[in-house]
């Protein structure tokens, strides 16, 4: 028996997970001899390929002269080198960077940024709003802001109340209504989003005007726009932020999972200057208070650095658009099948749901989809009925025909 209790899974009904124990490329090796193509980019983080060799290069180099120092206090060359690299790829605006160690990490530093930037200039904002079927995280601050449903029932007592704007279906007009009156009412200190895809609240897709349209509202009125990429960042959507899509830049971004292309956990958000000066005071209680012990840890940094400084050498938009031309013409391919509806796809992201009589989370057809998967030799994890393919950037067509065609070859 084993010790460990695994995230998001069920000890009573799965059987004991296979044990990996090698990664590269697209491909995950386990003890018993396979080679999984990791079709989910081991949960959105790996950008490049798994151990990409210059990652992890950079981090053997940053193990020969540093380990975790106090950030409070001190500052090294990694977190110098990486915050300016960001910034110079930030939707501008963005001008100070402050790590954490992971995407819920964060969201709640977004969301203390936003509370603390209204009460220092002497605002009582305090409203956060957000949209219905959001994700932003497992702490009690970042599920507060997400969607409530059967992952967090538990811990409803627990958690802050916030606005709910519906899901921009379409044109968003329904979306974008809600929102400018709500942000008319002079209470609301941000929005929170993820921008254009909706991570695990089912690849849901909306359109890059509404995101826009949302950026003019907060501007009329005053609020912050929060934007989430810590999933949709580093190329995910085709464009290196999803906000790019849109031409517009938040208030304050978040970044982790690609951020480090997968290899070791680190986060960032990034504020503007009006945001920071707001902190900045002889005032000392302006402080901004947060910090985790391992914030800006320097080898994560320097992988950070070096997956930063691949986007900067690499041809990576002509590879971002030659995966996404090869996941199109394969979701093509499934549009004849009556088993799938809503096939949808942003950038190197491609989804469809599958048609079900016992649909949601609970589904007993989720688990069975991914037995079926892993027994063809493909790491797919359906979230709910909805099945998507979101591979790491060095992928091959060959590579992506294996997951097609298991899903293609799943019963049902
Ligand atoms: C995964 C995710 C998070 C949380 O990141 P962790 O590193 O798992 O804490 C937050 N926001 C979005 C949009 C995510 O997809």
């Amino acid at each position: 028996m084993s010790a460990v209790w695994h995230p998001f899974f069920q000890h009573a009904t799965e059987p004991q997970p296979p044990m990996a124990v090698r990664t590269e490329g697209a491909f995950i090796e386990t003890a018993d001899g396979r080679r999984l193509l990791d079709g989910i980019a081991s949960w959105w983080v790996v950008t490049h390929g798994h151990r990409q060799p210059e990652i992890v290069a950079a981090i053997t180099e940053a193990t020969a002269r540093l380990d975790q120092v106090i950030f409070a206090g001190l500052t090294h060359q990694p977190a110098e080198d990486l915050a300016e690299a960001l910034i110079g790829m930030a939707p501008k605006g963005l001008s100070r960077v402050f790590f954490s160690d992971s995407g819920s990490t964060a969201v709640e530093v977004a969301l203390k940024m936003a509370l603390g930037y209204w009460r220092h200039a002497g605002d009582g904002r305090h409203r956060i709003a957000v949209i219905e079927d959001g994700y932003h995280g497992d702490t009690i601050g970042t599920m507060s802001v997400g969607e409530r449903g059967v992952f967090n029932a538990a811990y409803d007592p627990l958690m802050f109340a916030v606005d709910r704007l519906p899901f921009p279906a379409g044109d968003g007009a329904a979306t974008l209504a809600a929102f400018e009156e709500l942000a008319a009412s002079g209470h609301m200190a941000a929005l929170i989003l993820e921008p254009l895809v909706q991570g695990a609240g089912g690849m849901r897709m909306y359109r890059p005007e509404v995101l826009a349209g949302l950026r003019a509202i907060c501007d009329r009125h005053d609020v912050l726009l929060i934007a989430d990429e810590v999933m949709t960042g580093w190329g995910r959507t085709g464009r290196l932020w999803a906000c790019d899509h849109a031409g517009i830049a938040p208030d304050i971004l978040c970044t982790s999972k690609g951020l480090t292309g997968g290899v070791v956990p680190l986060a960032a958000t990034l504020a503007s200057e009006r945001i920071f000066q707001a902190h900045s005071s002889i005032d000392r209680r302006r402080t901004f208070y947060h910090s985790s012990s391992y914030t800006a840890n320097p080898i994560a940094c320097a992988a950070g650095l070096a997956q930063v400084r691949l986007w900067q050498a690499e041809p990576m938009q002509a590879r971002l658009d030659a995966l996404g031309a090869m996941q199109a013409e394969r979701l093509a391919r499934l549009r004849g099948d009556d088993r799938f509806e809503n096939l949808r796809q942003c950038g190197t992201i491609a989804a469809m749901d599958l048609k079900v009589r016992d649909g949601g989370y609970l589904a007993e057809t989720g688990p069975r989809m991914r037995a079926h998967f892993m027994a063809n030799g493909v790491l797919l994890r359906p979230l709910g009925n909805t099945v998507y393919v979101l591979p790491p950037y060095c992928a091959t067509g060959e590579d992506l025909d294996l997951a097609y065609s298991a899903i293609a070859s799943f019963a049902g």
